[in-house]
């Protein structure tokens, strides 16, 4: 019987062990850390043998494969051990994906990727094809797999995750974006992150398609620098660059071969330039797999969106709240700022990974009359934009930075939570920022 380790206890740890146990494994999952009782109870319930705070090495070592969890660097020592050994040491998708022959949409990119896969997922679903949606969203994907029956999967895909594969092949990938994040995984190298991100074409064939935004310089130059076998999709908010999706006369454009869609832009459901860029990658999608126009029309129209990414959550004496605390990164911030049409009061800062925020500045010079820091150190933003808007303010609770926010702002302006910063400093995640947000407007 073959010996399939897991490392590391969480959603994809408990997933993979348990598609392993139905496909025949010895199983033992590992996690250095506690495990959630959740997932231990689960695996209690499979017979699957498990250990946590600890690395039973010498066990682990005797593994025939090893999944390991996107959390775990391969700096750790075991992992290190495992792949001198020539141990096979691979993710969840890569696991996973050799047990259903459904067809993979895979999506990746540095900012959109819950956006573009929810939407793709929306419009797979409501064209009634036998669809599931995982990875990095909701519910494992291993688990699906040894669960279900679909014919195409939506699966959002972490870097982390091609780190670990091997012959994982979507038919349809997506790149969203590029731009700096994570860098302390890849060694501060951005090329080895950009690197990384295109693992998600290494296997695909002339047969297979790729979608990306050909208005991203780093997507380009590394495309020409490094060419793929698939065939290339590109979107464009500016240029016709003959197949794939592109804006004209306020229509989105889709060009598959010969065969030409067009839809309106006015109806859409999601805002802002960066969701427009979403839209084309998800409408491509359903293009391929054949949906009609209607059905794709009607569903970029009702898409309810995802939470925390420019979530319209209330409007008070005509003052619009807008929660995007999923903004962690200084690109995501830029494009909230630029889809958001009024004066600004702008609720940024937390934990920042290494921000430029320099790129923000003739944004927040024509529409941020307000900054209210929301941070344990805040000095970068004070710096860069202290001279810059008439009022900047320091808060230590979002209870304050909201309070304050709603005595600044005037009729006609927005408030907007785009913190371009990770949240550990004052929040468990961005979930809990993005909710003590919602809820202290909803208390004004
Ligand atoms: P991801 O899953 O890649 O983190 P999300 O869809 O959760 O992406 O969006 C993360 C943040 O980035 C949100 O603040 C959102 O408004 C912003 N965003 C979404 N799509 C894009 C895009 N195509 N380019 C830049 N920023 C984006």
């Amino acid at each position: 019987m073959a010996f399939l380790v897991v490392l590391g206890g969480g959603e994809s740890g408990v997933g993979t062990a348990i598609l392993g146990l139905k496909k025949g494994y010895e199983v033992f999952v590992s996690d250095k850390g506690k495990i959630k009782k959740k997932y231990k109870d689960v695996l209690e319930h499979f017979g699957i043998d498990w250990e946590e705070s600890n690395h039973s090495e010498e066990k682990i070592l005797k593994a025939d494969v090893v999944m390991k969890s996107p959390g775990i660097p391969d700096s750790v020592p075991l992992v290190k051990q495992l792949v001198a050994n020539g141990v096979p040491v691979i993710s969840e998708i890569e696991f996973a994906s050799k047990y259903t022959d459904a067809k993979i949409i895979g999506i990746t990119g540095s900012n959109g990727k819950t956006t573009t896969t929810m939407l793709t997922y929306h419009i797979l679903k409501s064209a009634g094809l036998n669809v599931g949606m995982a990875g990095n969203i909701g519910d494992s994907y291993a688990r699906m797999v040894a669960d279900e029956e679909y014919d195409y999967y939506v699966l959002e895909i972490s870097s982390f995750q091609l780190d670990g594969i091997r012959d994982f092949k979507p038919h349809i990938a997506i790149v969203t974006n590029i731009t700096p994040d994570h860098l302390d995984r890849y060694d501060y190298k951005f090329e080895n992150y950009i690197a990384s991100k295109f693992l998600i074409a290494k296997n695909q064939t002339p047969e297979d398609y790729f979608i990306y935004d050909a208005d991203d310089e780093v997507l380009v130059d590394w495309l020409k620098k490094h060419p793929i076998k698939s065939k290339l999709l590109p979107f464009s908010l500016n240029k016709n660059l003959g197949e794939g999706a592109f804006i004209e006369n306020k229509e989105i454009n889709i060009r598959i071969q010969e065969d030409i869609m067009k839809m309106t832009t006015d109806t859409l459901a999601l805002e802002g330039q960066h969701n427009l860029k979403n839209t084309m990658a998800s409408a491509t999608v359903a293009k391929l797999v054949s949906i009609r126009k209607q059905t794709i029309r009607e569903c970029i129209s009702n898409f309810q969106g995802a939470p925390h990414r420019l979530e319209k959550v209330l409007k008070i004496h005509h003052v619009q709240y807008i929660n995007d605390s999923k903004a962690t990164n200084v690109n995501a911030t830029y494009y909230a700022l630029d889809s958001v049409k009024t004066p600004v009061v702008w609720i940024v800062g937390g934990v920042d990974k290494g921000n430029e925020y320099k790129e923000l500045m003739p944004l927040v010079r024509e529409k941020v009359k307000a900054i209210i820091c929301l941070g344990t150190n805040n000095e970068k933003i004070k710096e860069t934009f202290g001279n810059v808007v008439d009022l900047l303010v320091e808060t230590y609770a979002m209870e304050e930075a909201v309070k304050v926010s709603y005595k600044v702002a005037e009729r006609g302006d927005t408030v907007l939570l785009s913190p371009a910063c990770a949240s550990f400093d004052l929040f468990e995640n961005y979930e809990d920022r993005g909710n003590q947000f919602k809820n202290y407007v909803k208390n004004l």
